[in-house]
């Protein structure tokens, strides 16, 4: 696999060392983006490099590349690696110096990685819907920035797991976030609600997509914190994000959704969802 690393160069993952005193690796001190690729081409390139650049300002983090630049590495690493349909990987972290909380010199540079992987669109759960499990939010309160520091969402998910699900529901004060991965929907009395973009949730690029299309569609949307009792009585539920596009949620902490089975609503969003992609094939 070419990787891209450092500096400009493009080389083998194999020959690629990252230093022990990489700040991402003792203090998740960085920030990272998942680009799709489909038939081989970036969905969506310009929202993600534009949110990968606000993560990192957030962090104080001054990033080498514009957003056509980061474009260009992603470009060039789907082609490289031979990929139609997959994704893009970046991360960038403060770069290395010996172990100290506060930044390093200016002299330190950051650390930017990034690859291109084949990844199918996941089809049958995309079709069939998800189980979820709720838990409660541990996180920090800077949920919109796309960091490193993955530990409360990396335990949700694991719990989620082990209890069969794909997928975790955080609730925090009674009140539905996000997913450990994804962004959360449901569907009321035909009205789309989701939690607002603030900096308890990472404001998705697909849930993005998602709300362009419910305009463009007419599809009445409520953009206000709602509760998981509101969410356990919601007529559909489904959570979006870059791998998992639109996948429907047919059951939460082991009951039904509706009728169990992905709802009108969420299928019609996934029919439009669709088109999109096929017009990025059309390009
Ligand atoms: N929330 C969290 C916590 C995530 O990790 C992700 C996936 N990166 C999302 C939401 C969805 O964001 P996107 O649609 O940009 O992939």
């Amino acid at each position: 696999m070419t990787i891209y690393f450092n500096n400009g160069v493009y080389a083998d993952k194999e020959t690629m060392k990252v230093s022990i005193d990489d700040r991402g690796y003792y203090f998740g001190d960085g920030v990272y983006e998942v680009v799709k690729v489909y038939d081989g081409k970036l969905y969506t390139a310009e929202e993600h490099f534009t949110r990968f650049l606000q993560s990192a300002k957030k962090i104080r983090l001054d990033l080498p590349y514009t957003i056509e630049e980061f474009t260009e590495i992603a470009k060039k690493l789907a082609v490289d690696n031979g990929i139609v349909e997959g994704h893009v990987y970046i991360q960038a972290t403060r770069g290395a110096a010996p172990r100290m909380h506060n930044f390093p010199g200016e002299d330190v540079v950051p650390m930017i990685t990034a690859y291109a992987i084949h990844n199918p669109r996941p089809l049958s759960k995309i079709k069939e819907g998800v189980a979820v499990k709720t838990t409660d939010d541990i996180r920090w309160l800077r949920c919109d920035i796309k960091s490193l520091n993955l530990l409360g969402n990396v335990l949700a998910k694991q719990e989620a797991y082990e209890a069969g699900c794909a997928e975790a529901v955080f609730v925090r004060d009674g009140i539905v976030t996000e997913g450990s991965s994804s962004n959360m929907f449901g569907v009321k009395d035909g009205i789309l609600y989701t939690h607002p973009a603030t900096n308890l949730i990472l404001n998705g690029i697909t849930r993005r997509v998602v709300l362009k299309l419910c305009a463009k569609h007419s599809i009445g949307v409520m953009e206000e914190p709602f509760t998981l009792e509101q969410f356990n009585e919601m007529d559909e539920l489904f959570l979006t994000s870059t791998t998992s596009e639109i996948t429907p949620i047919v059951s939460v902490d082991g009951k039904p959704v509706g009728e169990g089975v992905p709802g009108r609503v969420t299928e019609r969003l996934q029919q439009v969802f669709e088109e999109t992609i096929h017009e990025l094939k059309m390009e």
